[in-house]
Formats: C-alpha cells, structure tokens, sequence
C-alpha cells in the first residue's frame, strides 16, 4: 500500500519537474537586433533575451 502512495507521488513530482514554465516561453524575433548571424530572441513571456543561430531557444531563461 506504501508502495502505491510513494508511486503515484513520484509521477506527480516529475510531471511538476517536467513542465517548469519553459512552455509558457514565447519567443519572438528581433531583425532589428540581429547580430553577425546570430538571431535576436526576446521571451514575450518572462522577458529574458538571447542569441541563437537562427532558431527560438527551447528553454526559457526567466530571471
Ligand atoms: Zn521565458
């Protein structure tokens, strides 16, 4: 029977874990900003900025 509650407690602890707020992260691009190659992305979400290749990062870098 502890079994079962330490089971279902786990799932619920990974499924917090696994979907952080990095699926609310709306990247969008910035021409203006663009940098020697390098694609300007500001989260519209948390506000956090980065450079890629060319690519929307795929995790959000909230403050
Ligand atoms: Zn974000």
């Amino acid at each position: 029977m502890i079994y079962i509650i330490g089971f279902v407690l786990a799932i619920v602890l990974v499924a917090i874990y696994a979907r952080p707020d990095m699926r609310a992260c709306r990247w969008r691009a910035d021409r203006s900003r663009d940098a020697e190659g390098q694609s300007y992305w500001r989260c519209a979400a948390c506000g956090a900025e980065r450079f890629t290749e060319g690519d929307p990062p795929d995790l959000c870098l909230k403050p």
